[in-house]
C-alpha cells in the first residue's frame, strides 16, 4: 500500500512517537544572522551588515551578492528571483506573490556557463509585468515594473532557488504592489513617533516600528473529495452544499486533539519544518473550532518580515498539503453554517532600543515617565475614532463579506475595547486625576487543595470587539485569513502616525501633551467599547453614538477614495490620489473577478451535476433549479452590461449574497432528497470530518 501511494507522488513521513530532538536546522535557509556571518565575514563584511539598509547605497552590494552566491552554491541553489507582492492576488494567486527565476550563472560565447550574480542583480530588477493588475497606473504599452532589493525582509531559499524580496513601482514611481505603501506608513510611523516621543521627554529614540503575530486559520479537507469540487478548486469556498446532522454545535472541535491516525497533523508537522528552515518561528498549532479548520501562529516580529513570511506560511500550507493527500483552504468562509477564518492581526509599536509603547510598566521604566502611555493610547483610540472606516477598508476582502457584517457579527462596526482598568484609568485621566496605571491581576482559586491558586490578569479578553487591546498589544481581529495584510498594516501605522502627528503640532504650539490627550480621549472616547459586540442592542448603540459602521464590503473598499482620506494619504505619503483611485479599481475589480467565477461554478455545477442527479432519481426541485440557472445567467450579464466598477461591485455583491444564497438553498434542498449514490457531489459530511471519513494515516 506504502508503494502504491508513494508512486502517486503522496509523500507521508512516518510519525514517530520517540527519538532525538534537536534545534539545528533552524533559519538555516535564510541568509541571516549566524547563517550568513561566515559568508559576510569571506568577503570583508562585519557580521551585522545586513541588519540596517545601508548596504544597498554604501557601495557594498557587489559584495553581499558574492557571500549570498557562496552561500547559494553551498546549499545547492543556483536560481535567484526578486519576489515581490501584486495587488489583487488574494485567494488567487498561488503564494501571492509574483517572481521571475533567473539563473545566477552567465553564458559565455562558447556556450559555457560561468557563475555570475553581482550587486546590481540583487538591488534591482525589471519586469515585463504589464499583465498585474494596476489599477490603470501602467499603461499596456508602457509595461515597465521595477523591482527593488526591500532590506527590511532577509533573503531566504527554498529548493535551487534564492528569493530576494522585493517592491514593484511603476516607471513613475507609483507603487504596484502591497509592500511598497507599508514600508513607507513604516516610515512615517517611525518618524512622527520619534518626533512625539521627543516632545514627552523620551529621548535617544532613533526609530520606531510595529510588531505584528499573525495567527493564521484555514482548513484542511480531504483532497480525493477536493477534487471533485470545482467551487472549492476554482472559488476557494462551496457555493452550494448542505450543512450535515453535525457541524460545531458543541465546539467539540475547538483545541481537541489532533489525530495521530489521520493526515492532519503529520501536514502540520511538515509545514513547521519545513517554516523552521527558513527561520519562521512557526510556535502555535491547534484545531480550531469548525470541523476541519487548524490554526499557527509564529512568534511576533518586525511587520515586513512577518508579512513576507505569513505569504511564505500560507504557500506552505497549501504545498504541503498536496503532499499529503490534503487541501488546504485559506478562504475566509468556505462552508455556510460553521465558522470561516480569520487571520488576527496583533499589532504594536516598540523603539530601537525594544521598548513596547504599549506596554505601560516597561515603557514607564525606559523612559522614566508615566506620562507617556495614555498620551499613546489616546493617540490610538484618536485614530480609531477618526479614521475606523479605513480600518474597515483594510478588511474588505471578497471572502470577508461572509463574516463581517453580513453573517459573521459585528467587526464592520469600528469599536475598540480596553477592559475595564484601562478603562477607568483613561477616565480618571480624562478628570485630571494622578493615578497611575497598574495592570491588576488576581490569584485564581481552582477550589481545590491540590492545586496551587494561578495569578491571572485581572482583564478578562474581548472576542467580540473588532480591534481590543490585550496587555501588550492591540489585535485586529477582524482580519480575513486570506489576506496579504500589508494594507492593513500601512492603515494602522498611517492613522496612528497622523495622530501622532497632530500631538506633536498642538505641543509644539505650546500645549501640554496631557490636555491635547485628554481633549482627544474626550472627543473620541464613544469607539471604546468593552461590552458584548455580537449583541444587536449594543450595535445599534455603537452605530447611534458614531462609530464607524460600514456593512458592505463594496462601500468599505470606497472609503480609499473619499476625499478625508485621499487627503490622510497624501498628507503622510503613504499614497498619491491616483494610487488611491488604483487601489480602489483594483479592489472591486478583485471582488467582481471572485464573485463571476463563483456564479460560474454555481451554474456549472447545477447543470453537470444537481439536474442531472434530480433528473437521475426523478426527484427534487428541477423546475427551480432550471430558473436559478436562467436567473444567474441573467444577473451576470446584468453585471457584464452595467456602467462602471463600482456599479459592477454592488450588483456583484447583491448576486452573491442575496440571490446565491436563495439559490443555494434550492440546491440543498436537492441534496436533502436526492438518493446518495445519485448524488456527485461531495457533501459537508465527507470534507469537513477528516477523522470521520478519511482513511486513516498508517493506509499511506
Ligand atoms: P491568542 O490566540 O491567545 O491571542 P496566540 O498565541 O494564538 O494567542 O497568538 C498571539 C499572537 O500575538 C502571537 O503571534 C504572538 O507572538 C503575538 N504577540 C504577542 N505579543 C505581541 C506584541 N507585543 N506585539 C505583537 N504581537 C504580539
Ligand atoms: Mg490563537
Amino acid at each position: 500500500m506504502l508503494a502504491k501511494l508513494l508512486n502517486r507522488g503522496v509523500q507521508i513521513r512516518r510519525f514517530s512517537a520517540a527519538g532525538a530532538v534537536s534545534l539545528e536546522g533552524y533559519g538555516q535557509h535564510l541568509f541571516k544572522g549566524a547563517v550568513a556571518a561566515p559568508y559576510l565575514k569571506k568577503v570583508g563584511l562585519p557580521d551585522n551588515t545586513l541588519d540596517g539598509h545601508k548596504w544597498t547605497t554604501d557601495g557594498n552590494a557587489d559584495k553581499v551578492a558574492a557571500a549570498v552566491l557562496e552561500w547559494a552554491k553551498d546549499n545547492g541553489a543556483s536560481v535567484y528571483c526578486h519576489w515581490f507582492q501584486p495587488l489583487g492576488s488574494a485567494g488567487v494567486r498561488h503564494g501571492q506573490t509574483g517572481q521571475v527565476q533567473n539563473t545566477m550563472m552567465e553564458f559565455q560565447k562558447d556556450g559555457k556557463p560561468v557563475w555570475d550574480f553581482k550587486g546590481k542583480n540583487i538591488l534591482k530588477g525589471e519586469t515585463d509585468g504589464s499583465s498585474y493588475p494596476n489599477g490603470g497606473l501602467r499603461a499596456t504599452h508602457r509595461a515597465g515594473g521595477y523591482l527593488s532589493v526591500d532590506p527590511t525582509s532577509p533573503i531566504f531559499l527554498r529548493g535551487d532557488t534564492i528569493f530576494i524580496p522585493a517592491c514593484l513601482s511603476s516607471y513613475y514611481g507609483h507603487a504596484l504592489d502591497e509592500k511598497t505603501p507599508l514600508l513607507r506608513a513604516s516610515d512615517a510611523l517611525s518618524k512622527e513617533g520619534v518626533r512625539l516621543l521627543n516632545l514627552l521627554g523620551f529621548k535617544g529614540v532613533k526609530s520606531l516600528g510595529a510588531n505584528i503575530g499573525l495567527e493564521q486559520e484555514f482548513f484542511f479537507v480531504p483532497r480525493d473529495e477536493y477534487l471533485r469540487r470545482m467551487d472549492l478548486q476554482l472559488a476557494g469556498r462551496t457555493v452550494l452544499g448542505r450543512m450535515p446532522p453535525r457541524g460545531q454545535e458543541m465546539s467539540d472541535h475547538y483545541m481537541a486533539p489532533p489525530s495521530l491516525a489521520s493526515l492532519p497533523l503529520q501536514c502540520m508537522q511538515a509545514i513547521q519544518e519545513e517554516c523552521f528552515k527558513l527561520g519562521i518561528p512557526l510556535r502555535t498549532r491547534h484545531r480550531e473550532v469548525a470541523p476541519g479548520q487548524y490554526e499557527f501562529a509564529p512568534l511576533f516580529g518586525s511587520v515586513t518580515t512577518q508579512i513576507d513570511q505569513n505569504l511564505m506560511v500560507m504557500q506552505i500550507i497549501e504545498e504541503m498539503a498536496q503532499n499529503y493527500n490534503l487541501a488546504a483552504l485559506l478562504h475566509e468562509k468556505p462552508f455556510q453554517g460553521v465558522n470561516g477564518s480569520g487571520k488576527h492581526n496583533n499589532w504594536s509599536i516598540a523603539t530601537d532600543n525594544g521598548t513596547n509603547l504599549l506596554n505601560v510598566g516597561q515603557l514607564a521604566k525606559n523612559s522614566g515617565s508615566t506620562e507617556i502611555f495614555p498620551v499613546i493610547m489616546a493617540a490610538i483610540v484618536k485614530a480609531v475614532r477618526e479614521n475606523g472606516d479605513l480600518m474597515r477598508m483594510a478588511i474588505a476582502s471578497p471572502g470577508n463579506d461572509f463574516r463581517l457584517g453580513a453573517c459573521e457579527a459585528p467587526p464592520a462596526i469600528v469599536s475598540v475595547y480596553l477592559g475595564d482598568d484601562m478603562t477607568k484609568y483613561l477616565e480618571s485621566y480624562m478628570k485630571g486625576e494622578n493615578k497611575p496605571y497598574v495592570p491588576g491581576s488576581k490569584l485564581l482559586d481552582m477550589g481545590c487543595s491540590v492545586i496551587a491558586p494561578v495569578e491571572v490578569p485581572s482583564e478578562d479578553r474581548n472576542r467580540t470587539s473588532p480591534f481590543p487591546y490585550g496587555g501588550h498589544r492591540f489585535e485586529f481581529r477582524a482580519v480575513g485569513s486570506s489576506q496579504n495584510v500589508s494594507i492593513v498594516n500601512t492603515v494602522l501605522a498611517t492613522i496612528t502616525a497622523k495622530a501622532f502627528k497632530d500631538f506633536s503640532n498642538a505641543i509644539e504650539k505650546g500645549q501640554k501633551p496631557r490636555d491635547v490627550a485628554i481633549k482627544a480621549l474626550k472627543e473620541s472616547f464613544h469607539v471604546v467599547f468593552n461590552g458584548n459586540g455580537y449583541d444587536p442592542a449594543n450595535q445599534e448603540m455603537l452605530t447611534k453614538t458614531g462609530c464607524w459602521r460600514i456593512d458592505s464590503g463594496v462601500d468599505a473598499m470606497c472609503r480609499i477614495t473619499d476625499p478625508k482620506n485621499i487627503k490622510l494619504f497624501e498628507e503622510m505619503k503613504i499614497f498619491s490620489a491616483d494610487e488611491c483611485k488604483a487601489r480602489q479599481s483594483v479592489m472591486l475589480s478583485h471582488y467582481i473577478g471572485t464573485v463571476e467565477i463563483e456564479v460560474n461554478c454555481m451554474i456549472d455545477m447545477i447543470q453537470q451535476h444537481i439536474l442531472p442527479s434530480c433528473v437521475n432519481g426523478d426527484i427534487g426541485p428541477i423546475e427551480a433549479l432550471r430558473g436559478a440557472v436562467d436567473t444567474l445567467k441573467k444577473d451576470l450579464s446584468a453585471i457584464h452590461h452595467a456602467g462602471d466598477e463600482k456599479e459592477k461591485a454592488k450588483l456583484s455583491r447583491t448576486l452573491r449574497l442575496e440571490t446565491m444564497i436563495q439559490i443555494r438553498t434550492i440546491c440543498d434542498e436537492a441534496e436533502a432528497v436526492c438518493p446518495a449514490e445519485l448524488w456527485t457531489i461531495p457533501s459537508y459530511k465527507d470534507l469537513l470530518f477528516i477523522d470521520q471519513s478519511s482513511k486513516p494515516a498508517s493506509f499511506y
